[in-house]
């Protein structure tokens, strides 16, 4: 007898059903039984995201993906994480950040994972891991398109999802220079031509820092013409301003200028009113942006819960003195006639931000500096009996430009007020770091989310616990537009947050920033727990967002 091929797959069909069934019979061979869950979070309280109070629910994922939701009787789970008592959150979308570099070296990314961030968005401030001409002191690598980046990635692997903006700093320094002098209608086309690029190789949207060189050296009318270049629904424009302290206002309006002629979605970057004399602005500045939205533009804010700022010591310095690149910086800093005229500059910044004690060294590369680290500028000079002007300017020479600080200029009245904003999504403007790095980083790269949380929500209860969720999931995620993460839904991928409203706590100080948040046992990336009770997994189930990530 011969079978016809179409009645030989009929028959194979049903031998493979009837397998499966005799699978589930108890006592029978259960080899071909797949349990219905890969993964099944048993009675947590679900905060979904999208700032709606917190449901009694069970998850079920399956594949990386949420594919059930509710009371789950189903004990037919490969694995059960009890988390009775517990809040189930989705996992945090980071939409500022500066793990570019870190999460090559560190694929983990410790101190970002185990604060709840399953999404990294990278490339802000002007700055992008690709394209370059030459490589960076933390780069191993040289990309010299997103194409590279992305794709290295992916093979290295990854703790969290991973998305980025295109710098156009860093696209301003691969095509026109380190000069300050505008783009020439060549370089402008060429500049266009890189952003395009970069927004069919995967990236999400452009990002500027007006307060670093070369970005700086850009008009306002450079930089809507670029960000127009980003094509639709890519186009959003995520601005380090151009300044962020006495002349705030006026660099707000110049974001909200290029937001309007370039047709963008308009993110400020860690939003604050620096210095004393400047806090009143807080109000105005989000007066502006409620304006804005007014108009009909999309205006959104991102801000970390601390009233300390993280930069680089150069930052004190004026900008006309850092033109043309580190080198020409070192030698006006040598010369004692251009000194003359930098010294009072920088004393102004100085006498806004308080004093030389509202400047902590944070990061030094000569070794003999390392004992600056965690001390204010104020005590050094005290210590050492020099002027911490003079002192800062060796400081600099002998660290060739990289020192890095942070100044306490910031208020917490304003820093609520912002916070609290209805269009504010929680950022760390952090990089990654592990307890075995010597640095001494922002206590934001550790305790950003659990911060908010914790001290933001619980104690001085700015905002309710799911609008609080909100800021952190929902909004930034659908700020850069991923179609199916931010939300606690059937059919999302898996990134969940599991955390003890009782006892969730950020624990990393200025001084010992190197200290895991505690009650958030559980960080759950694509269905895999990167995070169980309390420790580092080790599994690498991020994955690069491009494209097909985005619904925008
Ligand atoms: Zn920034």
């Amino acid at each position: 007898m011969s079978y016809s091929r179409r009645q030989f797959i009929q028959t194979t069909a049903s031998v493979g059903a009837g397998a499966l069934i005799a699978g589930c019979v108890p006592g029978a061979s259960s080899i071909s039984h797949r349990p219905q869950f890969d993964l099944l979070i048993k009675g947590g309280r679900v905060i979904d995201g999208t700032g709606v109070a917190e449901t009694l629910a069970d998850v079920g994922i399956r594949d990386g993906r949420i594919t059930a939701l509710g009371m789950i009787d189903s004990t037919d789970a490969a694995r059960v994480i009890d988390a009775k008592g517990m809040h189930v959150v989705p996992g945090f979308v980071d939409i500022h950040t500066h793990t570019d570099s870190a999460i090559l070296r560190l694929p983990t990314a410790d101190s970002k994972l185990r604060q709840g961030v399953t999404t990294e968005v990278g490339g802000a401030d002007g700055e992008s891991r690709a394209p370059r001409k030459s490589k960076g002191e933390d780069d191993e690598v040289l990309y010299s398109d997103f194409d590279g980046f992305f794709t290295h990635l992916q093979e290295k692997g990854s703790a969290q999802n991973f998305a980025s903006m295109v710098g156009l700093g860093t696209v301003r320094e691969v095509i026109v220079g380190e000069d300050d002098r505008p783009a020439t209608p060549e370089e402008m086309e060429a500049m266009k031509h890189v952003v395009r690029t970069a927004i069919e190789q995967g990236c999400c949207g452009v990002s500027t820092g007006l307060e670093y060189t070369p970005g700086s050296f850009a008009s306002t009318e450079e930089l809507w013409e670029l960000t127009k270049a980003a094509p639709e629904p890519f186009r959003l424009y995520s601005s380090h301003m151009r300044n962020e302290d006495n002349r705030v206002l006026e660099a707000i309006e110049e974001a909200i200028r290029i937001g309007r002629h370039s047709g963008a979605r308009l993110q400020i970057s860690h939003l604050k009113a620096s210095y004393k004399v400047n806090w009143y602005k807080n109000e105005i500045t989000l007066k502006m942006l409620d304006d804005a939205i007014a108009e009909g533009m999309e205006v959104h804010a991102d801000r970390y819960p601390y009233i300390a700022y993280q930069t680089g010591l150069a930052n004190l310095f004026p900008l006309w003195s850092r033109d043309g690149g580190t080198e020409q910086f070192m030698a006006r800093l040598k010369d004692r006639t251009i000194l003359d005229r930098i010294r009072p500059e920088t004393l102004r910044k100085i006498n806004g931000l308080g004093s030389w004690d509202s400047v902590m060294i944070t990061s030094t590369t000569v070794e003999a500096h390392k004992t600056y680290i965690g001390k204010t500028i104020g005590q050094i000079a005290t210590q050492l009996n020099v002027d911490p002007f003079e002192f800062s300017v060796d400081l600099m020479l002998k660290e060739n430009g990289s020192v890095g600080m942070v100044g306490f200029g910031m208020d917490e009245e304003g820093t609520e007020t912002i916070l609290k904003w209805k269009n504010t999504i929680v950022s760390s403007d952090g990089g990654a770091y592990s307890p075995a790095s010597k640095s001494n980083p922002h206590p934001r790269t550790y305790g950003t989310f659990p911060r908010a949380i914790a001290y933001y929500q619980k104690e001085r209860n700015i905002c309710s616990l799911p609008e609080m969720i909100r800021k952190m999931t929902s909004m930034p995620a659908q700020k850069i537009g991923l179609k199916d993460r931010g939300v606690i839904k059937q059919g999302n991928a898996a990134d969940i947050v599991i955390f003890d409203y009782a006892t969730i706590k950020d624990n990393a100080t200025f001084l010992n920033p190197h200290q895991f948040p505690t009650g958030m046992p559980y960080v759950i990336v694509n269905g895999v727990p990167a995070v169980e009770n309390n420790s580092i997994t080790g599994a690498l189930p991020g994955k690069v967002l491009r494209s097909s990530s985005f619904n925008r």
